[in-house]
C-alpha cells in the first residue's frame, strides 16, 4: 500500500468529526485532558507513539461527531502548537490545517500569580500570546502583566 493511501484509510476512519494528527507524543494525554475526553461519550480513537517522518513520535486523536469551538482550538495550539487538525464530514476531508497560536486568550488559563486579582475576585482572566526571545511561547497577564512560561500554565 503506498504512503498516500495509508494516510487516507487513517482519516476516513471515522465518517463525521474531527481528528487531531501530529501531536508530539508527550503531550498526547494532556490534549485528552484540556478537551476533557476522558469524559466524552462520541467514539474516541486515540494512538500515541506513533512514527512519523517529520515529529519523531505523535500521537492522533480521533473524534467521532465532535467539531471544536474556537476556544478549545485555542488550547490545543497551547498544548501542541504543531498539531493539524482535520474536519471530516462524510468520510470526506473538508478542513485541514495547522491549530494556530491565537494573539490572546481569555478564559482557559489560569494566572499562575496567586496574588493575581483574577485568582482573588471573579475576574475573567486574559493573557496575551507572546514569544520571548529565545523563540518560546509565553502568556503575559493583562492585570498582574507577570508572564508565564509554557510549563506554568494550567487550565481552567
Ligand atoms: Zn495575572
Amino acid at each position: 500500500m503506498d504512503n498516500n493511501k495509508r494516510k487516507e484509510l487513517i482519516v476516513s476512519a471515522i465518517r463525521n468529526g474531527t481528528v487531531i494528527d501530529h501531536i508530539p507524543s508527550e503531550k498526547s494525554f494532556q490534549v485528552i485532558k484540556i478537551l476533557n475526553l476522558e469524559t466524552s461519550t462520541n467514539k474516541i480513537y486515540f494512538g500515541t507513539g506513533l512514527e512519523s517522518k517529520k515529529f519523531g513520535k505523535k500521537g492522533i486523536i480521533k473524534i467521532s461527531g465532535k467539531y471544536f469551538k474556537d476556544e478549545e482550538i485555542s488550547k490545543i495550539a497551547l498544548v501542541a502548537p504543531s498539531a493539524t487538525l482535520i474536519e471530516i464530514s462524510d468520510y470526506e476531508v473538508t478542513k485541514k490545517g495547522k491549530v494556530n497560536l491565537p494573539e490572546s486568550v481569555e478564559r482557559i488559563v489560569k494566572c499562575f500569580n496567586p496574588k493575581c486579582v483574577t485568582n482573588i475576585q471573579d475576574i475573567t482572566t486574559k493573557f496575551k500570546v507572546i514569544e520571548d526571545h529565545n523563540g518560546e511561547m509565553k502568556l503575559a497577564c493583562h492585570y498582574c502583566e507577570k508572564t508565564m512560561k509554557k510549563e506554568n500554565i494550567e487550565f481552567l
